[in-house]
């Protein structure tokens, strides 16, 4: 990990507000599920998940068990697993709260990220450029 790399991940998940925000918006996304769920995406999601080969009703699922990994008061990552073929692989939902809808920003596989995520992907441990773009 680069010294660059190393302090940003210190900066994050060392910082007591990481957790008080997860609790925070793991509070919030409990309050979507009980209403019920509403997401809208963007052309630019869909065309994503298309490559991507991510069903909504993936993205669904995630949403419904997934856990939180990073929380802000507008956005967050949910990590879930979901079954593709006969295995479980991780899945990252990136969300807006958008009123009463969660607008969904992207999902991706943290594993087609080499180095990116820790090894349970529940952290980042790269934010370095060259890797960033890919994931949005
Ligand atoms: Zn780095």
């Amino acid at each position: 990990m680069c010294k660059t790399c190393q302090h940003k991940v210190k900066s994050i998940y060392d910082n007591p507000k990481y957790m008080f925000y997860l609790e925070k918006g793991e509070m919030k996304l409990e309050k979507y599920r009980r209403k019920g769920l509403k997401t809208t995406y963007t052309s630019h999601v869909k065309k994503r998940l298309y490559q991507r080969c991510i069903s909504e009703s993936e993205i669904l699922s995630a949403l419904n068990n997934g856990w939180l990994i990073r929380s802000k008061p507008q956005s967050a990552i949910i990590l879930s697993y979901t079954k593709v073929g006969r295995t479980y692989r991780p899945i990252h939902v990136v969300l807006g709260y958008n009123g009463d809808t969660i607008e969904i920003i992207t999902a991706y596989r943290p594993d087609h990220f080499t180095e990116v995520w820790n090894d349970s992907y529940d952290k980042r441990i790269c934010f370095c450029e060259g890797k960033k773009g890919g994931m949005y």
